[in-house]
Protein backbone atom coordinates (compact mmCIF):
# COMPACT_ATOMS: atom_id res chain seq x y z
CA UNK A 1 0.00 0.00 0.00
CA UNK A 2 1.29 3.68 -0.93
CA UNK A 3 0.98 6.89 0.95
CA UNK A 4 1.81 10.38 0.08
CA UNK A 5 2.19 12.85 3.13
CA UNK A 6 -0.32 15.41 2.25
CA UNK A 7 2.61 18.04 3.41
CA UNK A 8 5.98 17.46 1.86
CA UNK A 9 4.69 14.74 -1.15
CA UNK A 10 7.05 12.09 0.23
CA UNK A 11 5.74 7.90 -0.50
CA UNK A 12 5.78 5.30 2.29
CA UNK A 13 5.23 1.99 1.62
CA UNK A 14 3.99 -0.26 3.50
CA UNK A 15 3.50 -4.04 3.44
CA UNK A 16 -0.24 -4.54 4.41
CA UNK A 17 -0.03 -7.94 5.51
CA UNK A 18 1.55 -6.36 8.51
CA UNK A 19 -0.09 -3.30 9.31
CA UNK A 20 -2.28 -3.12 11.84
CA UNK A 21 -5.81 -3.39 11.16
CA UNK A 22 -7.28 -0.45 12.32
CA UNK A 23 -6.46 3.10 10.97
CA UNK A 24 -3.66 4.22 12.61
CA UNK A 25 -0.80 7.31 12.20
CA UNK A 26 2.56 7.40 11.47
CA UNK A 27 4.99 10.71 11.65
CA UNK A 28 6.51 11.64 8.18
CA UNK A 29 10.00 10.54 8.03
CA UNK A 30 10.82 13.51 6.02
CA UNK A 31 8.52 16.43 7.25
CA UNK A 32 7.30 14.92 10.86
CA UNK A 33 3.60 15.73 10.24
CA UNK A 34 1.27 12.60 11.21
CA UNK A 35 -0.05 10.67 8.33
CA UNK A 36 -3.47 8.83 8.93
CA UNK A 37 -3.07 5.31 7.54
CA UNK A 38 -6.67 3.71 6.89
CA UNK A 39 -5.83 0.00 5.98
CA UNK A 40 -8.16 -1.45 2.61
CA UNK A 41 -10.97 -2.04 3.40
CA UNK A 42 -11.10 -0.60 7.01
CA UNK A 43 -12.34 2.66 6.33
CA UNK A 44 -13.50 3.85 9.94
CA UNK A 45 -16.04 6.09 10.69
CA UNK A 46 -15.15 9.48 11.06
CA UNK A 47 -15.42 9.79 14.41
CA UNK A 48 -13.51 7.07 15.65
CA UNK A 49 -10.37 8.13 17.45
CA UNK A 50 -6.73 7.53 15.49
CA UNK A 51 -4.93 5.52 17.55
CA UNK A 52 -1.22 6.31 17.24
CA UNK A 53 1.53 4.10 17.78
CA UNK A 54 -0.03 2.11 21.06
CA UNK A 55 0.66 -1.35 19.72
CA UNK A 56 -1.55 -4.27 20.53
CA UNK A 57 -0.29 -7.58 21.17
CA UNK A 58 -1.01 -8.55 18.24
CA UNK A 59 0.83 -6.34 16.31
CA UNK A 60 3.44 -6.67 18.52
CA UNK A 61 4.10 -10.07 18.07
CA UNK A 62 3.76 -9.47 14.13
CA UNK A 63 6.39 -6.55 14.54
CA UNK A 64 8.68 -9.14 16.25
CA UNK A 65 7.97 -11.75 13.66
CA UNK A 66 8.94 -9.09 11.08
CA UNK A 67 12.22 -8.61 12.95
CA UNK A 68 12.84 -11.63 12.92
CA UNK A 69 12.15 -12.26 9.16
CA UNK A 70 14.42 -9.76 8.46
CA UNK A 71 17.17 -10.61 10.47
CA UNK A 72 19.79 -10.70 7.55
CA UNK A 73 22.15 -13.68 6.35
CA UNK A 74 24.73 -10.88 6.11
CA UNK A 75 24.31 -10.37 10.45
CA UNK A 76 27.49 -12.68 10.79
CA UNK A 77 28.82 -11.08 13.52
CA UNK A 78 32.41 -12.86 13.21
CA UNK A 79 32.61 -12.98 9.43
CA UNK A 80 35.72 -10.24 9.33
CA UNK A 81 37.11 -12.12 6.01
CA UNK A 82 34.93 -10.25 3.85
CA UNK A 83 34.05 -6.46 4.41
CA UNK A 84 30.36 -5.75 4.66
CA UNK A 85 29.70 -3.15 2.12
CA UNK A 86 27.85 -0.05 3.07
CA UNK A 87 25.59 1.77 0.32
CA UNK A 88 25.21 5.61 1.50
CA UNK A 89 22.36 7.27 -0.14
CA UNK A 90 22.53 11.07 1.01
CA UNK A 91 21.41 14.54 0.13
CA UNK A 92 24.00 15.90 2.60
CA UNK A 93 27.59 16.14 2.07
CA UNK A 94 28.33 16.31 6.01
CA UNK A 95 26.30 13.62 7.19
CA UNK A 96 27.76 11.21 4.46
CA UNK A 97 31.38 12.00 5.22
CA UNK A 98 30.73 12.11 9.13
CA UNK A 99 29.32 8.54 8.31
CA UNK A 100 31.34 7.48 6.06
CA UNK A 101 34.22 8.03 8.96
CA UNK A 102 32.21 6.35 11.27
CA UNK A 103 32.98 3.18 9.63
CA UNK A 104 36.25 1.25 10.31
CA UNK A 105 37.59 0.96 6.99
CA UNK A 106 39.22 -2.74 7.84
CA UNK A 107 35.59 -3.96 8.41
CA UNK A 108 33.91 -1.90 6.13
CA UNK A 109 33.54 -0.41 2.39
CA UNK A 110 31.42 2.75 2.42
CA UNK A 111 30.08 3.13 -1.20
CA UNK A 112 28.72 6.84 -1.02
CA UNK A 113 26.68 8.13 -3.95
CA UNK A 114 24.49 11.63 -4.80
CA UNK A 115 22.08 9.86 -7.73
CA UNK A 116 19.42 7.42 -7.33
CA UNK A 117 20.35 5.77 -11.27
CA UNK A 118 24.24 5.57 -9.19
CA UNK A 119 22.28 4.00 -5.93
CA UNK A 120 19.99 1.13 -8.59
CA UNK A 121 23.61 0.05 -9.88
CA UNK A 122 24.96 -0.26 -7.44
CA UNK A 123 22.42 -2.78 -5.66
CA UNK A 124 22.33 -4.49 -8.63
CA UNK A 125 25.98 -4.89 -9.45
CA UNK A 126 27.72 -4.76 -6.27
CA UNK A 127 27.15 -7.14 -3.10
CA UNK A 128 25.75 -4.32 -0.95
CA UNK A 129 24.95 -5.64 2.72
CA UNK A 130 23.82 -2.18 4.48
CA UNK A 131 21.74 0.17 2.98
CA UNK A 132 21.92 3.42 4.80
CA UNK A 133 19.30 6.59 3.72
CA UNK A 134 17.92 9.76 4.43
CA UNK A 135 14.76 10.74 3.51
CA UNK A 136 16.45 13.93 1.40
CA UNK A 137 17.98 12.17 -1.02
CA UNK A 138 18.17 13.27 -4.39
CA UNK A 139 15.04 14.60 -3.97
CA UNK A 140 14.78 15.45 -7.91
CA UNK A 141 14.69 11.84 -8.83
CA UNK A 142 12.50 11.33 -6.11
CA UNK A 143 15.40 9.25 -4.59
CA UNK A 144 14.31 8.04 -1.22
CA UNK A 145 10.84 6.88 -2.54
CA UNK A 146 12.43 4.69 -5.38
CA UNK A 147 14.87 3.14 -3.23
CA UNK A 148 12.47 2.11 -0.95
CA UNK A 149 10.29 0.90 -3.15
CA UNK A 150 13.29 -0.63 -4.73
CA UNK A 151 13.69 -2.91 -1.49
CA UNK A 152 10.16 -3.29 -0.77
CA UNK A 153 9.56 -4.60 -4.15
CA UNK A 154 12.74 -7.86 -3.32
CA UNK A 155 11.34 -11.18 -3.01
CA UNK A 156 11.79 -11.70 1.04
CA UNK A 157 14.93 -13.67 0.22
CA UNK A 158 16.81 -10.97 -1.35
CA UNK A 159 15.66 -8.60 1.08
CA UNK A 160 16.74 -10.92 4.08
CA UNK A 161 20.47 -10.42 2.85
CA UNK A 162 20.97 -6.79 3.77
CA UNK A 163 19.76 -4.26 6.11
CA UNK A 164 18.12 -0.62 5.79
CA UNK A 165 19.06 1.92 7.90
CA UNK A 166 16.90 5.29 7.76
CA UNK A 167 18.81 8.08 9.32
CA UNK A 168 16.90 11.36 10.03
CA UNK A 169 16.61 14.34 12.80
CA UNK A 170 13.27 13.23 13.49
CA UNK A 171 14.06 9.76 14.11
CA UNK A 172 14.64 8.44 17.63
CA UNK A 173 17.83 6.36 17.40
CA UNK A 174 17.02 2.55 17.60
CA UNK A 175 13.05 3.56 17.64
CA UNK A 176 11.61 0.15 16.71
CA UNK A 177 8.19 0.79 15.61
CA UNK A 178 9.50 3.85 13.79
CA UNK A 179 11.40 1.16 11.70
CA UNK A 180 8.67 -1.10 11.01
CA UNK A 181 6.53 1.51 9.61
CA UNK A 182 9.81 2.89 7.66
CA UNK A 183 10.04 -0.71 6.01
CA UNK A 184 13.39 -0.48 7.43
CA UNK A 185 15.72 -2.42 9.83
CA UNK A 186 17.02 0.37 12.35
CA UNK A 187 16.21 4.28 12.78
CA UNK A 188 19.00 6.57 13.96
CA UNK A 189 18.65 10.28 14.31
CA UNK A 190 21.17 12.41 12.59
CA UNK A 191 22.81 13.51 15.66
CA UNK A 192 24.07 10.00 16.05
CA UNK A 193 25.51 9.80 12.96
CA UNK A 194 28.83 9.55 14.17
CA UNK A 195 28.56 6.49 16.03
CA UNK A 196 26.07 4.41 13.48
CA UNK A 197 28.92 1.36 13.20
CA UNK A 198 28.39 0.95 16.37
CA UNK A 199 24.24 1.68 16.51
CA UNK A 200 24.44 -1.05 13.53
CA UNK A 201 26.06 -3.54 15.62
CA UNK A 202 23.72 -3.01 18.51
CA UNK A 203 20.94 -3.33 16.18
CA UNK A 204 22.22 -7.20 14.51
CA UNK A 205 23.28 -7.90 17.58
CA UNK A 206 19.13 -7.65 18.87
CA UNK A 207 18.03 -8.90 16.07
CA UNK A 208 20.07 -12.34 16.63
CA UNK A 209 18.99 -12.24 20.77
CA UNK A 210 15.30 -12.20 19.29
CA UNK A 211 16.24 -14.25 16.83
CA UNK A 212 17.12 -16.68 19.71
CA UNK A 213 14.41 -16.07 22.11
CA UNK A 214 12.05 -17.05 19.27
CA UNK A 215 13.31 -20.53 18.67
CA UNK A 216 13.40 -21.00 22.34
CA UNK A 217 9.50 -20.21 22.52
CA UNK A 218 8.70 -22.25 19.60
CA UNK A 219 5.37 -24.03 19.77
CA UNK A 220 4.60 -21.44 22.55
CA UNK A 221 1.39 -19.66 21.94
CA UNK A 222 2.95 -16.22 21.15
CA UNK A 223 2.33 -14.07 24.79
ZN1 LIG B 1 6.03 14.81 4.98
Amino acid sequence: MRVTCAQCRVELHLDESKMPERRFSVRCPRCQKPIVIVPPGQEAPATEPVVETSASVAELTSLLRELLNSAPAGARANDSRNRRRVLLCFANPDLRNEITSSFNDLTYEVIAVEKTDSAINAMQDAKVDVLILDPNFDQEERGYETMMRYVSDLHPKERRRFYVVVVSPHYKTLDGRAAFIAGANLVVNSADASTLQSILERSIRDFNELYKLFHRAAGIEPF
